[in-house]
């Protein structure tokens, strides 16, 4: 039988590239051929995003986009949207088989048992909260980059009362730290050197397992010869005891890039996102870990226009926030999701009035991205070459700084640069080779 084609594209979240790698791997290894989502294939497989409305309209004009290049193609749609929103998907015309993230692992059999018997059953869906095992994905290598990415943790316990993630990814449940180390070893004997790990709410590694937690994933880690740098996506400041704080700020092998998530510089508006954090302890644990690691890249998520956040709540977020030593901020504009418990708030704020604020908090992040990557004008900075980009190399240094080189260091590999110059985009920065 002639092999036929698949692509593959992922939306959203770190942990939905992971899944997309390791779904490749699967798929090739059974003998399919892996071709671009731009390319006509047999099958197209979407790993959805439903964070926000847009994430779910960029999911569907996916899924259209990939049966417009293929009419006879098989069409799934995988992912957060399919988890939580599996009739509305299972509607479109364009789409073939729909696979929550309860079904994810079984991605494969579903698509095979599909093309060769049964056409019947189109969609695939459990009760998410039932899942108490963390299925393991496993990848050998990397398909997109330098940096791999290691799910190591899925779910959250936390249901901040705007957000769908828990009702797409379950409660927690993490790997082992034996099979984590095992799948970080592979990673390294094959030469790469820098590896993310991330998760749901990676600071939740291990609540659903005795005697294993972040802390000690870490320290077990770092142990390994050969790994040049471990990189954690993002956390919340809830789970970050002294302990940890003392490891990530001392440890050379924990990149000083930290993604800590604040979504709100007003304690009211807090409350009511139920994040079980004031302003005051979030600016503890950002001085405390500027103190102990003073060239620390500290990231945050802001979402404006919350139901409750008026006029005033929004100005004091805003000082709160310039207020803090941050390397960048994500800035959303709020959406309501169906079934979190903010939906009761309905959406007040004008959708102008959200634009307003959005705007002011990108500009706000711009401005401390150029001030955090200034600091490091004309310093020596050790980068991982990651990538090649218009004959110049991309190096990446512990604290998130990308910086464009000439250079004949091949990626994955580990040089020192002067950063010559800033650029206005926060990937937009010049080095010289020394
Ligand atoms: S911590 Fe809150 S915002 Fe983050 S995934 Fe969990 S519920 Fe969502």
């Amino acid at each position: 039988m002639e092999k036929l084609k698949v692509a593959f594209t992922a939306l959203g979240c770190r942990m939905n590239h992971f899944e997309t790698s390791a779904m490749e791997e699967e798929f090739e290894n059974r003998g399919y051929i892996l071709t671009d989502f731009s390319d006509k294939a047999d099958v197209y497989v979407v790993n959805t995003c439903s964070v926000t409305n847009d994430a779910d309209r960029s999911s569907r004009k996916t899924l259209r986009q990939a049966k417009r290049r293929n009419s006879d193609a098989v069409v799934v749609a995988t992912g957060c949207y399919a988890q939580v929103s599996p009739e509305e998907i299972a509607k479109m015309e364009e789409v073939d088989l729909v696979i929550g993230n309860s079904h994810k692992t079984a991605v494969l059999e579903i698509v095979e048992q599909y093309i060769n018997e049964n056409r019947e059953n189109k969609v695939f869906i459990d009760n998410i909260f039932r899942k108490n095992e963390f299925e393991t994905f496993f990848i050998s290598t990397f398909y997109e980059g330098a940096r791999p990415i290691l799910k190591v943790q899925e779910g959250c316990n936390s249901f901040c009362s705007f957000c769908i993630i828990p009702f797409a990814r379950g409660k927690v449940r993490s790997g082992s730290i034996d099979q984590i180390e095992s799948q970080v070893k592979t990673l390294v004997e094959r030469g790469f050197k820098e590896i993310v790990l991330t998760g749901t709410q990676l600071s939740q590694f291990g609540y659903d397992r005795k005697d294993e937690n972040l802390y000690l994933l870490l320290k077990r880690l770092v142990k390994i010869d050969g790994l040049y740098r471990l990189r954690l996506s993002s956390m919340g400041i809830n789970e970050l005891d002294d302990e940890l704080i003392a490891l990530i700020t001392s440890e050379e092998k924990i990149a000083p890039h930290f993604h800590l998530s604040l979504q709100s510089g007003d304690d009211r508006v807090l409350r009511d996102m139920k994040r079980n954090y004031t302003t005051a302890q979030y600016e503890k644990v950002v001085s405390e870990i500027i103190k102990r690691r003073p060239e620390t890249a500290i990231g945050t998520d802001i979402i404006t226009g919350f139901p409750t956040e008026d006029e005033k709540a929004f100005e004091n977020s805003y000082r709160f926030v310039s207020s803090l030593p941050l390397a960048y901020m994500h800035v959303f504009t709020y959406s309501a999701r169906k079934g979190t418990s903010a939906e009761k708030f309905k959406d007040p704020v004008h959708p102008q009035e959200k634009k307003r604020r959005t705007r002011q908090m990108i500009a706000l992040s711009e401005e401390k991205s150029i001030a955090f990557r200034k600091q490091f004008l004309n310093k020596k900075l050790e980068v991982l070459v990651i990538s090649e980009k218009n004959g110049k190399k991309v190096g990446l240094t512990g604290n998130y700084i990308h910086i464009r080189f000439e250079s004949e260091k091949p990626v994955n590999s580990i040089t020192e640069v002067l950063l010559t110059e800033v650029g206005r985009e926060r990937e937009n920065n010049t080095g010289k080779e020394i």
